[in-house]
Order: structure tokens, then C-alpha cells, then sequence
């Protein structure tokens, strides 16, 4: 994708709270009972806000943040409460924020505060989104330390990637997501991140892969409809608002992206949370659709998506009222003349009658190094007690692509959200 290149956010300025160097004395200090029970309630409600437009593990992971080592000491046998700091593992969990919403599309979405008044664009239509003035508070988590140093071993023994811990000294903890264990070997595919060959997320498991949304199938909504995305003569809508095809046409995603005056374009690695960080995007290649499906008995749907240049495509198969999930990574060549670059998606009814209603959607996170990182250091085998982790918010993220690998020692709790099962 060589109109790639020059693609940037709008330049201000890198928002990276989590560099030792820019935290407040408050950032070091767990956040008091009394705190605690107001945040953690507040917390929840507003991660159940987001799961309207965040896809993925809302309630198992985790946050790349600062959290404090006095408080820590204190409350060691049953784990510490800490508020989140700093946005290095947007979206799964965020530290104070505000939200922006569009009046047009009917979105709203939390963003990093970064200090500016700069105006926020819509991630779907690209008009002006209100910013709320208030911030929200940020998520709690749990940090559950090692009790003993055996405990300890045997916790380390049971860490698998995707496994979200907390890292650190005596001066601060850290919380990232482990990527690759020891015994494993990290390397790159041009600046993508591989470990054993595969890309990062494949050996998360599946609550642990984050996706971010890219769209959603708005003319489900009558006011909506001129917004929407998805376009095909074949399919109508119903008076339940779901929508049924016509023979066998491909209903098709046509993307535009904001970063370009809202023109035909790819789907790009954005993060509508990231306001105010310049970074050079790529064309995301790991997409997920998902929706709901109602057939009367069984049925088969066909995706095909458009990634790294080529077009991949799945059969699925549906029984009576369910939900769908498709990903791009299950994929296998296809034949579909009419996809491309901005038209990356598009679903069809292959066999028997299906209504389907609440398409989303969106793409994976991909771990890539950025142009400031050290490509030198790669491959990368783990020795016997080292971890490679990485912040979920790939962009801003101060990890082992800045620091290296971390020993094991360094690894000093698991990491829960508050309210998590
Ligand atoms: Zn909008």
C-alpha cells in the first residue's frame, strides 16, 4: 500500500503517560477503600458502555499503566486495587478519560485527554464530535502479587501469552500483556511482530485478542441510513429491522476513512483513542465481522474479506437464531471480482433464507514495531526465565519494544479487572 506512506494523524503531540519520567507523585498511590468502591462501580458501568463499540475482552484484561508500590507493600496477601494511569493499553482498559460522541452517527467512544482542545473527527463519518468536558474515571484492577517466593515459581510456571500481569521495581508496577513466554523465539516481518512464526495475537487465547471497531451496519436505524456503509441492490429491510437477502448478492462494506477527507480508502490500524498522537497508519489486515443471523433451520453465509492484497473468504454456517463472529484469520483464498482495497468486506447467503441485523465490524490489533524502535535486536529467543510484553495500545505503548525482554523476577502479580469473573 504505498498511499500508506505519508499517512499521518494530524500532528501534535505523542500522549505517552506511561514514561517514568512524566508521572505525578499521585500516580504512585493505590487508590483508598473508601475510593475504591465509588471508581470500581463507576468503572464497570462505563466498560459496559463500551462494549457497544469495543469488540473483544472487556472483562478479563487489562491496563498499561502506572499503579503505585507503596499501597502495593501494604496489601500484599489479597491483592491491591489500583485506578488506571495512562492510556498504554487502550482500548481493554483506560485511565481517566473523556468521551466524544457524533450526533450523526450516534457514536460515542472514550479518548485519551491530552491536554488540548484540538477538534475531535468522528472515527465513522469524519464530522466534528462534542468532547464532554467531564472525565470519566479510570478502570480498577486487581494486582495480585506473589505471596511466597514458591508461590510465586508456580505462578510463573502457569503465565502464558495473552496473560496480563504486572511488571515493575520498587519505584512503580507496570501492568502489559505477556506476548511470548520463555523458550520462545520473537521476530519481524518487516516491522510486523512474529512469535514462533505466527503473528502475536494467534497465541493469545481468545479473550485475550483485542479488536478495535471499525464500523457498524448503521442503516439498521432509519435516521441513519444515508451514513451507511454497506451497499448492495439485493438485500431489503424488514419491519423488525433486520435485513434479508434477495437471491444471492453480496451485501458490501464500502470503508472511508477519515484521515482522508473521508474518501474511498482502506481500513487503517486507527485508534480513536489516541487523540493528538501522530503515527504513521497501515492498512489493518486481521478483520472480524460479526452479527446476528435468524434462519428457520440451517443456513449458510459466505464472507469474503479484502487483506494484504488479495481476497480471502469463509463459509459459515448458522442454525436457527444465533450470533456470528468471522474472522479474516480463518480465511482461505477466494475468488470475488468485485473486492478491494476499500471495499474490504462483503457478506452473502451461499444457502437457505437468513435475516441478519447488528453487522460490525472490525479489526484486530497488530503488534508491529514502530519506526523509533530498535529493529536490530530481532530475532529475539527467549531465555529460560524471560518475557516479552507488550501494551494493548500498540502505538503508544512503552514495552519490551522499547525496553527488551524482561526477567522473570520482574513479573510481580496477575492483573484482573475489578468485577471480572
Ligand atoms: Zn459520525
Amino acid at each position: 500500500m504505498s498511499d500508506s506512506d505519508d499517512l499521518q494523524y494530524t500532528p501534535n503531540r505523542i500522549f505517552l503517560l506511561d514514561h517514568a519520567g512524566n508521572l505525578s507523585p499521585n500516580d504512585f498511590e493505590p487508590i483508598d477503600t473508601h475510593v475504591v468502591a465509588f471508581s470500581a462501580s463507576g468503572s464497570r458501568a462505563e466498560l459496559m458502555d463500551r462494549r457497544r463499540i469495543v469488540l473483544g475482552s472487556i472483562f478479563v484484561a487489562v491496563a498499561g499503566l502506572v499503579i503505585g508500590w507503596m499501597g502495593w507493600k501494604q496489601g500484599r496477601q489479597s491483592g491491591v486495587l489500583f485506578a488506571i494511569h495512562g492510556p498504554s493499553m487502550a482500548p481493554t482498559l483506560l485511565g481517566e478519560h473523556r468521551i466524544a460522541a457524533c450526533d450523526v452517527c450516534g457514536f460515542d467512544w472514550p479518548i485519551a485527554i491530552s491536554g488540548h482542545d484540538a477538534p475531535v473527527a468522528c472515527f465513522h463519518c469524519g464530522g466534528q464530535a462534542k468532547v464532554a468536558s467531564g472525565a470519566h474515571v479510570a478502570s480498577v484492577v486487581v494486582v495480585r502479587p506473589h505471596e511466597t517466593e514458591s508461590a510465586a515459581l508456580s505462578t510463573f510456571t502457569a503465565l502464558r501469552s495473552g496473560d496480563v500481569v504486572a511488571i515493575g521495581g520498587e519505584d512503580m508496577l507496570r501492568i502489559k500483556r505477556i506476548a511470548a513466554v520463555p523458550g520462545d523465539i520473537v521476530e519481524l516481518n518487516g516491522s510486523d511482530l512474529l512469535v514462533n512464526g505466527e503473528p502475536i495475537p494467534q497465541s493469545f487465547r481468545p479473550e485475550a485478542k483485542l479488536s478495535i471497531p471499525v464500523s457498524f451496519m448503521v442503516f439498521e436505524m432509519d435516521s441513519r441510513r444515508a451514513v451507511s456503509r454497506w451497499k448492495s441492490g439485493g438485500w431489503q429491510r424488514s419491519s423488525q429491522r433486520t435485513w434479508k437477502s434477495v437471491g444471492r448478492e453480496w451485501l458490501v462494506y464500502h470503508h472511508r476513512s477519515i484521515h482522508q477527507r473521508n474518501q474511498s480508502s482502506c481500513i487503517w490500524d486507527d485508534y480513536p483513542y489516541n487523540v493528538g498522537l501522530s503515527r504513521k497508519l497501515q492498512p489493518a489486515s486481521r478483520l472480524v465481522l460479526s452479527g446476528k443471523a435468524v434462519c428457520q433451520d440451517r443456513a449458510s453465509l459466505e464472507a469474503v474479506f479484502w487483506v494484504d492484497g488479495r481476497v480471502v473468504g469463509v463459509t459459515y454456517e448458522v442454525a436457527g437464531e444465533c450470533e456470528f463472529n468471522i474472522s479474516s484469520d480463518d480465511a482461505t483464498v477466494a475468488e470475488v471480482a468485485s473486492m478491494a482495497s476499500d471495499t474490504p468486506v462483503a457478506i452473502r447467503v451461499r444457502e437457505g433464507n437468513v435475516q441478519l441485523s447488528c453487522l460490525q465490524i472490525a479489526r484486530q490489533v497488530e503488534y508491529r514495531l514502530r519506526p523509533h524502535d530498535d529493529h536490530s535486536r530481532y530475532p529475539i529467543e527467549l531465555g529460560s526465565d524471560e518475557y516479552f510484553v507488550l501494551g494493548d495500545n500498540v502505538p503508544a505503548s512503552l514495552d519490551s519494544r522499547d525496553f527488551g525482554v524482561i526477567p522473570a523476577r520482574e513479573i510481580k502479580g496477575r492483573v484482573g479487572l475489578v468485577g471480572s469473573p
